[in-house]
């Protein structure tokens, strides 16, 4: 589904993605850790194609195509989502508009003769996979992510996830900031969201999300690589063994 090479980018001419070699089959769950400064937002921000970051080598392939030439937004209409580490606050956004749009955004451009959602049956679809992420129905009024604490946030990170169904979802740090009960919270959702269907990237500094959510691979990003792979059991020796052993020198 995702075959990076030796992909290097970064931030106004400098190089902070360095050499990333990655490959993501669907149905697979992966996790990016790495100590803070590692190139992992980075990475996520080139994949999603934030116009602030250039890609100065290498290659990234997505089903079959070239991702690094697509727009945004054709990104995320070919099913590419991205939770971000600090979701942004849209005040004047109704949540539920917001959602619709992207959802009929989504379907329009699938099938260019389909029809948009009427609204009523959007509303029943969001009722749905509000109760799939445990999330309140108050949320669908509020402005969006508006004065939302980060655990609202990521949650509503979850409910867009939901309704839109993406083939592949690359979450950074979708544990950062929230306490236990929101951490557990959100990790349900996103497993009730994995699927044979979809591919999941989490990036994540802690171990702790992994608790909650199984990776089939774990990758350790230090200095723009990744510097390690393995499976679910090289989580818990960087938990106890922390990430020195593993980290390049910078350079
Ligand atoms: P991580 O997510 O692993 O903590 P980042 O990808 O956020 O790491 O950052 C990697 C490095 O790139 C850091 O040294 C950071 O300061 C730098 N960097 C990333 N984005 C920017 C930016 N927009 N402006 C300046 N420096 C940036
Ligand atoms: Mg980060």
């Amino acid at each position: 589904m995702l075959e990076i090479k030796d992909l290097h980018g970064g931030f106004e001419g400098t190089e902070i993605i360095k050499g990333v070699d990655l490959s993501i089959k669907k149905g697979e769950v992966h996790a990016i850790m790495g100590p803070n400064g590692s190139g992992k937002s980075t990475l996520s921000k080139i994949l999603a194609g934030h116009p602030e970051y250039e890609v100065t080598g290498g290659s990234v392939t997505y089903e079959g195509k070239n991702l690094l030439e697509m727009e945004p937004e054709t990104r995320a209409l070919e099913g590419i989502f991205m939770g971000f580490q600090y979701p942004v606050e849209i005040p004047g956004v109704n949540n539920s508009e917001f959602l619709r749009m992207a959802y009929n955004a989504r379907l329009l451009y699938k099938d260019p003769e389909a029809e948009e959602i009427d609204p009523l049956d959007f509303d029943e679809i969001l009722d749905q996979k509000m109760k799939l992420v445990e999330m309140d129905h108050k949320y669908k009024e509020r402005f969006l992510n508006d004065g939302f604490s980060g655990g609202e946030k990521k949650k509503n990170e979850i409910l867009q996830m939901a309704i839109l169904e993406p083939k592949l979802a690359i979450l950074d740090e979708t544990d950062s900031g929230l306490d236990i009960d929101a951490l557990k919270a959100v990790s349900q959702g996103i497993n009730r969201l994995i699927s044979g269907e979809n591919a999941v990237i989490l990036i994540t500094h802690y171990q702790r999300l992994l608790e909650y959510i199984q990776p089939h691979f774990v990758h350790v990003m230090s200095a723009g690589k990744i510097v390690k792979s393995g499976e679910k059991d090289l989580a818990l020796q960087l938990e106890a063994q922390g990430y020195d052993w593993l980290t390049a020198p910078a350079n």
